[in-house]
């Protein structure tokens, strides 16, 4: 056990996605943990059960397949622990419950992923949070808009449906200086392009219903910890007693397998298009960060290791009252692309945009703004699909 520590910590990344989390001698040689289904965990004697002094206590604070799973998302984060939650979702409400008291004042990035929004705008407020949006371009600005009661600063990079990317390193630093607790959303990058720890953040959020997951039937939500903040987010977690189940934790670690390898299709495939639609009269512009004509790629140069499979493009459309009948010809003309929600799965989907909540990074004036997932199929159909919905657009 000891040697493959040391040997994954010097492996290539899909050499440790591979074996992390994992242990067969534990388990009789099986390769994969086993399932374990659980509410009651026997003790062998009242003095245990009162001390509690076993590994397993009870079913919602773990079991090995949940830990196997935990253990996995701690090498690839560099965290001190990790929880699991029944979404992504709450992956962002619970450790915003963890930290956040009334009285308090959040931070919270205007590009975010929209129900995170909604918890902020609904919930918080009611619980006696103050919360303000900020622009995700602020950097080291931010330090203007923290007040003596600010506890709390949200980042997402990039930025949910319009992509902007931030200076996570910049804004941990302001906001530790003012004993702020740094939380991020890096549902986009994963962990094998972007390690928020590494760059000042103290808790690291992901929707594992995306990539982890990768097969659009599973939700789940990690939330990794450093050493400082771990004991604070674990007691939280025990407190709402919002755990991740068992059967999902074992699917989630089965798509860890092969996560690096996905990824490099769903980065390949999807810089082919968007580079394409790039050079496309009736497209406006394309909000991808790899691309160097993207206002904030330098952010994404410097810090990101590769880009993921999710974009958004503007459609040129001159008049506004036709932004939403061209979207919807688009969208309609489509035939490999479902119309879906969610993302990181093997299969390509497209959704027109809402930004109507922005408050400081508005929508783009041009056209409407249009989000692909690029999934696993050959570049060649998903263009000649794309041809189709672009057709489509031009007649309505
Ligand atoms: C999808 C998503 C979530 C939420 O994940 P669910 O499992 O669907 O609740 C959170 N953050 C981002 C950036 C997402 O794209």
């Amino acid at each position: 056990m000891k040697d493959k520590d040391t040997l994954l910590q010097n492996a290539g990344i899909n050499t440790r996605l591979s074996h992390i989390g994992n242990s067969p001698s534990d388990f009789h040689g099986f390769v994969n943990p086993p399932v374990v289904h659980a509410s009651t965990v026997l003790f062998p004697n009242a003095r245990t059960m009162e001390t509690r002094d076993q590994k397993y206590t009870y079913g919602t604070r773990g079991t090995p397949t949940t830990d196997a799973l935990c253990d996995a998302i701690d090498a690839l984060e560099g965290s001190a622990g990790t929880i699991l939650v029944p979404s992504g979702l709450a992956a962002i409400t619970v450790p915003f419950l963890a930290f956040l008291s009334a009285g308090d004042h959040a931070l919270i990035v205007d590009s975010v992923y929209g129900p995170t929004r909604i918890f902020c705008d609904t919930m918080l407020q009611r619980l006696g949070v103050e919360i303000e949006y900020y622009d995700p371009l602020v950097g080291a600005g931010i330090e203007q808009l923290i007040k003596p009661n600010t506890r709390l600063v949200h980042t997402e990079a990039p930025g949910s449906n319009t992509f902007e990317m931030q200076d996570i390193s910049a804004i941990s630093t302001v906001a530790h200086r003012h004993g702020c607790v740094v939380t991020m959303d890096n549902t986009w990058a994963t962990p094998i392009y972007f390690k928020p720890l590494d760059h000042g953040v103290d808790i690291s959020i992901h929707a594992a219903t995306k990539y982890p997951a990768g097969h659009s039937d599973i939700l789940m939500g990690t939330v990794s910890a450093n050493a400082a903040h771990w004991d604070q987010l674990r007691e939280a977690n025990i407190q709402l007693g919002i755990c991740g189940a068992p059967d999902d934790a074992y699917q989630v670690l089965r798509g860890l397998r092969t996560m690096g390898v996905r990824l490099e299709r769903h980065q390949e495939s999807t810089l082919a298009i968007a580079q394409w639609l790039e050079g496309r009269e009736d497209v406006a512009r394309v909000l991808h960060p790899a691309l160097p004509s993207f206002p904030s790629h330098e952010l994404w140069k410097r810090d990101f290791k590769g880009s993921s499979g999710i974009f958004s493009f503007v459609l040129a459309v001159s008049s506004p009252e036709k932004f939403k009948a061209k979207a919807h010809a688009f969208l309609d003309a489509l035939r490999i692309f479902g119309l879906g929600y969610s993302w990181g799965g093997y299969e390509s989907l497209a959704v027109h945009v809402y930004l109507g909540d922005r408050r400081i990074s508005k929508a783009p004036t041009e056209g409407p703004v249009l989000r692909l997932q690029i999934g696993l199929e050959d570049v060649a159909d998903i263009k000649a699909d794309i041809e189709k919905g672009l057709a489509a657009a031009k007649e309505a």
